[in-house]
């Protein structure tokens, strides 16, 4: 344990990116080729996500669970942004509105995936995470995300419509606001229910549908079209 945390902070870099690496393969081998995308694996590859954990966490960033972020929250483990993403099927250029930024990581996924020609907004309700967020963005080198404090079920209407809209906490519904600001033709993901949690992949066309897509975990969405 005490030489993990010695070469982590002696050899960064080294350390890192070979821990990043095995996550990478691993999110390949488990999952394969059909949940997460190759695009979506090599967005993953570009992030550090070890930037995106508490300090004391650094040595776990590249581990494919959950980890606390504080304030009862948690940054989602990876194969589930790959999976949530891949879902997405995203195009450069997009414009993209994330519900829960929490650490900001996934939200950096979806940054690498539009790239530089495209924009993420991500909305955290809990104000000193919307800041942890930011901060991580910022130490990352992520230009094109911002991120709002503020109530994610009432979207974001002064950016509105967007290509897609990507849901990281669990609604009892979809809210009206979120499917009214998705343009047409445009994809959301979102993760329904309380207790048991099914992912949903939204289509927005001539009418509504939808596909569910596995049974999920994640903390609730709380707000005016929350719990
Ligand atoms: N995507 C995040 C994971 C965040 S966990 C990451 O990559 O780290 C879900 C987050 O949703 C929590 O931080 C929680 O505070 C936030 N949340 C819950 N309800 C919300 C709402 N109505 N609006 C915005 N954020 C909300």
């Amino acid at each position: 344990m005490t030489d993990t945390i010695l070469n982590t902070i002696r050899l960064p870099n080294t350390n890192f990116e070979r821990l990043h690496e095995r996550l990478i393969s691993q999110l390949k081998r488990r999952i394969g080729g059909d949940h997460i995308s190759e695009q979506v694996l090599a967005a993953m590859r570009n992030v550090p996500r070890h930037l995106f954990v508490r300090e004391s966490d650094m040595a776990k960033a590249y581990e494919d669970y959950p980890l606390s972020i504080g304030h009862g929250q948690t940054i989602s483990a990876p194969h589930i942004v790959g999976i949530m993403c891949s879902l997405l099927e995203i195009e450069k250029g997009m414009k993209i509105l994330e519900i829960g930024g929490g650490s900001g990581y996934h939200a950096a996924v979806l940054a690498e995936l539009t790239g530089p020609g495209g924009m993420v907004y991500a909305i955290e309700r809990i104000t000193e995470l919307a800041e942890f967020a930011r901060q991580n963005l910022t130490d990352a080198g992520y230009e094109n995300v911002v991120v709002t404090a503020g109530d994610g079920t009432l979207g974001l209407p002064e950016h509105a419509p967007y290509d897609c809209i990507t849901v990281a906490c669990a609604a009892p519904a979809v809210p009206q606001p979120l499917v009214d600001q998705l343009k047409r033709g445009g994809r959301m993901t979102i993760p329904i229910g309380e207790y048991t949690q099914e992912l949903y992949l939204i289509h927005k066309n001539d009418v509504i549908s939808n596909e569910k897509k596995g049974g999920v975990v994640f903390v609730p969405l709380i707000g005016e079209y929350g719990f």
